[in-house]
């Protein structure tokens, strides 16, 4: 119990640092069971791994809070931020640059993710965190150690963990604001919508390196057409703009506040805590950003809707490359996105390939259509919402091309979004500025792509999954290079698909499903089992969150090792 950890404890001062490893193993405190999963080595090596298992009873959240697996995420975030919050005051008296003597959990950013550092179970709330054991050069420090024990982390679980400590009004506004999000997602398929910005959302961020609200933004302001009204579950009404499917373009000058509205879109997929501005943002969950990548790897993608008559005859049904051009890696993430079921593309002028988007009258005239292996977006746009129901909205403010493709032309003005579709339209169809090669063809095929088991069954050190930050999984010796993967938040969720490729290369024992399909698979385990069920290290997989699948088939492929079928 505690009393034999501080005993320990104190027993250890001034010892080798290697003698730590005795505290490993489950004391029960007044409120709390401790279990020391893992001990670190030394004090440089990567922290100790703990958890605190509180029962649900002593922690007091009503269950009206926690009887939803979406009352459970918010309430776990809420958790996790509280705990984090708290560790931060004591963490400050620590004079360490290092984790020496400090406790650590999962930061939360700006989204509500499913995450592993707070997990509510059926009798109990189970806290995963670290701490880095104390020393003193090399020698253990027991006297800290045992305060840290006894006097710090009660002090936490009190404040940051019992129901009747915590700040409840935010706590049940998390869980009610959670539910409006959830709702609001629902109505969009309801509504035929594909994504909502609710009036006076604030969509600026304070810069390029802080996800939190510009202060003194102009809020946003639906074009009266495009309004819709919801009621919330809270009773709450919401009045916003609904974008209806199809395709929307958004247009205007630069610096005018486009790339923030759909980068407001793009991050709506997630859930967004209160007072963060996009909390009333809500898209389709399956909306994926697609952008150039150049250099990037491909494999057998058919990317044929787009690219054509390769110089060599390349094929480009099957297309594959170590060195992607802009626009052949623009047109294979449309086509992976296609394959992980997207229903909505995202796209940015700023972040695309020219060519992949546009080609103009003057180009058509110079150009032979057989000499340019490109087909431009501008004309499978359309075959891909009529024929496969993908709608797509994007900015083009250097281009008058889509005009006649849009369903719907938003200007923005100085932040304020205006509807321009008509005026659009009208100057579309003017003599002498009508487009000629608006073809209106079949969209194309999206092979099956199944990946060969060599791609993953590695052993030994080949099969090591390593996390560099949220851009970076190192496999065996291979990087996976996912920083182009723009919706991909937090690098908790990066640590989620590196766990989820090697729970993928444990299983893939035939050759028969798609990478669609074995994804499908992983994600249905997940939900059957909890996203701890990923990891092969039983006791604390502290700090994963849960990608979309849209992001763990891009991170696949863009793994160099990746082999498909023929
Ligand atoms: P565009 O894509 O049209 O060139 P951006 O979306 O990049 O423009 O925005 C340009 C600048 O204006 C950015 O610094 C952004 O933070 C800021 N901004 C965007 N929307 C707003 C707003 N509603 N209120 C205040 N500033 C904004
Ligand atoms: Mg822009």
């Amino acid at each position: 119990n505690a009393t034999a950890l501080g005993q320990t404890l104190n027993a250890l001062d001034g010892q080798k640092y290697g003698a730590y490893k005795r505290i490993k193993g489950s004391y029960q405190f007044a409120q709390y069971q401790l279990a020391v999963d893992h001990v670190q080595v030394d004090p440089y090596a990567p922290p100790s791994k703990m958890r605190i298992i509180l029962n649900r009873k002593t922690a007091g959240i009503p269950d009206e809070l926690l009887d939803t697996k979406d009352k459970r995420i918010a309430v776990a975030d809420f958790l996790t931020r509280a705990f984090w919050n708290k560790i931060q005051a004591t963490n400050k008296k620590v004079k360490d640059s290092g984790t020496n003597g400090k406790v650590l959990i999962d930061r939360c950013g700006q989204e509500i993710l499913e995450r592993t550092s707070v997990v509510v179970n059926v009798d109990d709330i189970e806290v995963r965190f670290e701490v880095g054991l104390p020393a003193a050069g090399r020698k253990i420090k027991g006297k800290s150690a045992s305060y840290l024990f006894k006097t710090v982390l009660p002090e936490v679980v009190e404040q940051a963990l019992l129901y009747r400590n915590l700040d409840q009004k935010a706590l049940k506004e998390q869980v009610t604001l959670m539910l409006d999000q959830s709702f609001i997602r629902s109505e969009l398929d309801q509504r035929g919508l594909v994504g909502f910005v609710a009036n006076g959302a604030i969509l600026p961020r304070k810069s390029g390196v802080s996800d939190k609200p510009l202060e003194k933004a102009v809020s946003f302001a639906s074009p009266k057409n495009f309004e819709t009204q919801i009621e919330l579950p809270s009773g709450r009404t919401v009045i916003g703009m609904g974008i209806p499917g199809g395709i929307t373009l958004i247009v205007g000058g630069g610096y005018h506040g486009k790339s923030t509205l759909l980068q407001a879109l793009e991050r709506g997929v997630y859930h967004h805590i209160a007072g963060d501005g996009r909390e009333l943002v809500v898209t389709r969950q399956d909306a994926v950003k697609i952008r150039a990548e150049d250099g990037r790897n491909i494999e057998k993608v058919n990317i044929s809707p787009f690219i054509n008559h390769l110089p060599g005859g390349k094929d480009t049904m099957r297309f594959s490359t170590e060195n992607a051009s802009g626009s052949t890696s623009q047109a294979a993430n449309v086509m992976e996105a296609l394959e992980a079921d997207t229903s909505l593309l995202l796209i940015d002028e700023d972040t695309s390939a020219t060519n992949f988007m546009i080609r103009d009258g003057r180009m058509q005239k110079l150009i032979a259509p057989d000499k340019e292996p490109i087909t431009p977006f501008t004309n499978k746009i359309k075959p891909l919402y009529e024929t496969l129901d993908v709608s797509t909205i994007l900015i083009v403010g250097g281009s008058g091309d889509y005009f006649e493709v849009a369903d719907q032309i938003l200007m923005m003005d100085e932040y304020q979004l205006k509807d321009v579709t008509e005026t659009a339209k009208t100057v579309a169809n003017t003599e002498g500025y009508r487009r000629e090669d608006v073809s209106h063809d079949q969209f194309g095929d999206i092979p099956a792509r199944i990946p060969l088991k060599k791609s993953f069954a590695k052993s030994g050190k080949e099969s090591r999954l390593k996390v560099k930050g949220r851009d970076t999984i190192l496999y065996g010796r291979e990087p996976i290079d996912i920083s182009g993967l723009e919706q991909l938040v937090d690098d908790s969720q990066t640590n989620g698909i590196a766990m989820m490729i090697d729970f993928l290369q444990r299983q893939i024992v035939d050759e028969k499903v798609t990478l669609e399909q074995a994804a499908d698979k992983l994600y249905k385990y997940i939900e059957e089992n909890g996203l701890d069920a990923i990891s092969p290290y039983t006791g604390h997989p502290g700090n994963l969150a849960l990608p979309r699948k849209q992001e763990f088939c891009a991170a696949i492929n863009r793994y160099r090792g990746l082999k498909i079928k023929e």
